[in-house]
């Protein structure tokens, strides 16, 4: 895959000569259509030329970039995502700019946003959802492992792709906790073990996370969900976990969630453990891919 190969030589290496680094420009690729827009430009699809290799090119304006101060965050974004390599998580081969814009080469996912599907069929089965979800406990223990929590995970960061894996997109508001760290402190050697601890402690807030989209997979709307903002407040603050009489959900689907929604942030069902959850063993595809 060219792309790919190319695009390390983006991630720039001090021993490699700066002649020989590829520079993307849009000359390099076919545009096709447009897959959407977001808050900050839109996304083509696109063709790089010499591979034939399918991307997602995400065009953002810079002047909208600097309006809304929000460069540093996709620096970040771009800094974090371009280094992860995992097969649900959306691959950022690489990026360039010109005086007006910034580009973005993504991994392309052909069936599109969760979210939509989601409003489409109300609610998902629960061979779907334990599918979904154990893929994503899959990718967030990479990320955690490599000291990324990711703090945005949603039915809109979300992606389907072509055999309908999920991908997780977006890095929008992920942090590298191990990188924060360093410049806070300049050494993690002299740590006490409260701080160290509390690099997992952070990471739980993906758990939390992953339990609100299985419910909402599940019943089709989010758990505390309520019309004014400070009643959801509440209900979050309380844990108000009510599950519906409809639709039927089995109640071990019922219990993994209870175990991810839990107040006391270190008492969350830990990934590796709700992988090992008799619910996903039972419903997930141990492929990862939901066929319908
Ligand atoms: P923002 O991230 O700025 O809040 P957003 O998530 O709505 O906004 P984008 O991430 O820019 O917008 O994407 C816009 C739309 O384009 C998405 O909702 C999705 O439908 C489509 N899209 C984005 N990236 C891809 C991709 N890699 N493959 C396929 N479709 C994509
Ligand atoms: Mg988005």
């Amino acid at each position: 895959m060219a792309v790919a190969a190319e695009s390390q030589q983006e991630e720039k290496s001090p021993s490699k000569a700066s002649a020989v680094e590829k520079r993307w420009t849009l000359n390099d690729f076919d545009i096709g259509m447009p897959l959407g827009r977001g808050k900050f430009g839109h996304v083509y699809l696109a063709r790089e030329k010499r591979s034939n290799h399918i991307v997602a090119l995400k065009v953002l304006f810079k002047s909208q970039l600097k309006q809304s101060q929000v460069e540093h965050q996709l620096r970040r974004e771009v800094e974090i995502q371009s280094h992860l390599r995992h097969p649900n998580i959306l691959r950022l081969y690489g990026y360039f700019y010109d005086q007006t814009r910034v580009y973005l080469i993504l991994e392309y996912a052909a069936k599109g946003e969760v979210y939509k599907e989601l409003q489409k069929c109300k609610y998902f089965s629960e061979r779907r959802t334990a599918t979904y979800i154990s893929s994503l406990a899959q990718a967030l223990i990479y990320l955690h492992g490599k000291h990324v929590i990711h703090r945005d995970i949603k039915p809109e960061n979300l992606l389907i792709g072509l055999q309908g894996e999920l991908k997780i997109a977006d890095f929008g508001w992920s942090v590298h906790t191990f990188n924060r760290r360093r410049t806070m402190c300049g050494t993690l050697d002299y740590l006490p073990p409260e701080m160290v601890e509390s690099v997992e402690h952070d990471a739980s807030v993906d758990i939390w996370s992953l339990g609100i989209l299985c419910y909402e997979f599940l019943f089709g709307a989010p758990p505390f969900e309520a019309k004014e903002h400070s009643d959801t407040y509440r209900r979050i603050v309380k844990v108000d976990l009510k599950f519906p009489s409809k639709p039927i959900v089995s109640p071990g689907a019922k219990e993994l969630i209870s175990q991810m929604l839990v107040k006391d942030s270190s008492q969350r069902l830990p990934l590796h453990k709700l992988l090992e959850h008799p619910w996903i063993v039972q419903n997930a595809d141990p492929s990862g891919v939901y066929r319908g």
